[in-house]
């Protein structure tokens, strides 16, 4: 073995004290958001209607490549970061490859997930605002989980609009956000004049991301002193993830490591985009290069099936368009898709990566997906969340590629978090009835003719 540690930490003057705004080094800027009323650039004025204006800057700020974390934000950040790096020594041995294998951890936190790291900066841009409180969706729970914390943090209101079926399916979740003094409602609501509408066309629905953005939304704008927050796809959410690659990069330079392949799991793109974002200005500006992919759900295939067009953010369709790759707005992943990441579109600063022929994309199915978590949960201990175990199962396929060319290539990938409220998706996976859905073209096709027409 070499003298690289099982886990490589920062001291907590080695912490990164700015963000970095990829979009400062990239020539083909991301299209901006339209405002789907008049087909034109959304203006900071119509943005902070809805979002805080702080971070309605950082959303359109492309020229400033170092933005400084407020002191307020590093100290939270103090109190589960630096995130553990860790070296996969106990996976590299049971896979018998040369690869040598490193994960960035970020499931140490009661939220067990990255989100925590974007939901404290706007939560705190909020707070500085003076504004009362936010407003936000969650499906899975992790977003509203992170949100809560922060704003229990900051002594923000925080209201929390949980798809219904979640809702009902991990009341867990739902416990844990009211511990940190969230008010969580099952969505569609009769709390807003969408969820009244969509209750009384659809009496028993259970409810979906894009209707409960749509109450989050109504919900903000309507309640002096309220804004609407999201937990991925937007550019400042990248931002604020930055922190994990900028970490990652400060802890491999400490032993003189460099990654040759670097894999995150996409929904929206935030960890991703946040992991790759320092490694991806290198490349941009061509002081290195790396192999960068992206790993997606077969069942919700944005980036390897999508078309990168403009297309609405939410279901209920009227949030902002964004220019992205997407299967459609209106395209629901299959009910037995566990896997999470059921976002359909993706960041609008990836895509263009993507487009740009910047990094690659896969797409895996959820039995494989599952079958990694397992393995890597038997060797390395941690209980992986199903999202962050597409990330695990491609980082295997390339160790055992490497395997079979001899290849010691060095292999870091994002684990996001942890799975101990999937165990219901676990155990479909265990009794054998775990299906894989995989759209057909025509569904597809179907659900991508409706997107807007633009101007584009
Ligand atoms: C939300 C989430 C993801 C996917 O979101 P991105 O914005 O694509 O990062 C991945 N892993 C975990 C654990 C999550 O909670």
């Amino acid at each position: 073995m070499t003298d690289i540690p099982y886990k490589i930490y920062l001291e907590e003057n080695e912490m990164p004290t700015s963000w970095y705004n990829l979009r400062a080094d990239m020539k083909n800027k991301p299209a901006p958001l339209l405002n789907p009323g008049t087909g034109k650039p959304m203006t900071a004025e119509e943005l902070g209607a809805v979002f805080c204006d702080e971070l309605v800057a950082q959303e359109l700020d492309e020229t400033t490549p170092y933005i400084e974390i407020p002191e307020e934000i590093r100290k939270f950040y103090k109190m589960y970061r630096p995130s553990p790096l860790v070296r996969a020594y106990c996976l590299e041995e049971k896979l018998k490859t040369p690869a040598k294998i490193y994960y960035k951890f970020e499931g140490n936190n009661t939220s067990g997930s990255h989100k925590l790291n974007s939901a404290i900066a706007q939560a705190y841009y909020a707070k500085k605002q003076g504004l009362k409180g936010v407003t936000t969706e969650t499906g899975a729970g992790q977003w509203g989980t992170a949100l809560s914390m922060a704003c229990a943090y900051l002594g923000l209101d925080c209201r929390v609009y949980m798809v219904k079926v979640s809702y009902e399916q991990k009341p867990f979740r739902r416990e844990v956000m009211r511990t940190y003094g969230a008010s969580v409602t099952p969505s569609p609501s009769m709390n807003t004049e969408v969820g009244r509408k969509i209750l009384a066309e659809f009496p028993g629905t259970t409810g979906s991301l894009g209707c409960a953005i749509s109450e989050a939304v109504e919900d903000a704008t309507s309640h002096e002193g309220y804004r609407y927050v999201l937990g991925s796809v937007l550019n400042q959410v990248l931002l604020h993830q930055t922190v994990i690659g900028l970490e990652t990069k400060i802890a491999m330079e400490k032993y003189g490591i460099k990654p040759d392949i670097i894999i995150g799991c996409a929904g929206g793109g935030s960890n991703l985009g946040g992991l790759i974002s320092p490694f991806m200005g290198e490349k941009l500006r061509g002081e290195a290069d790396y192999r960068i992919i992206a790993v997606e759900p077969a069942s919700c295939p944005s980036f390897t099936r999508g078309v990168f067009a403009y297309d609405f953010c939410d279901t209920g369709m009227i949030c902002p368009l964004a220019k992205m790759y997407t299967i459609g707005s209106s395209y629901i992943p299959a009910p037995n898709h566990a896997g999470g990441l059921r976002f359909h579109g993706m960041s609008p600063i990836l895509s263009q990566l993507y487009h740009d022929g910047l990094m690659e994309a896969i797409s895996v199915n959820q039995t494989d997906v599952f079958a990694a978590a397992e393995y890597f949960a038997r060797c390395e201990g941690i209980l992986p969340a199903p999202e962050s175990s597409h990330a695990i199962k491609a980082a295997i396929d390339e160790a055992l590629r490497c395997k079979e060319t001899g290849e010691e290539k060095t292999i870091l990938f994002g684990l996001t978090g942890t799975g101990y409220f999937d165990m219901v998706a676990y155990e479909k996976f265990h009794d054998g009835n775990m299906t894989n859905y995989i759209p057909t073209d025509d569904e597809l096709a179907a659900s991508i003719a409706k997107l807007p027409k633009t101007a584009e």
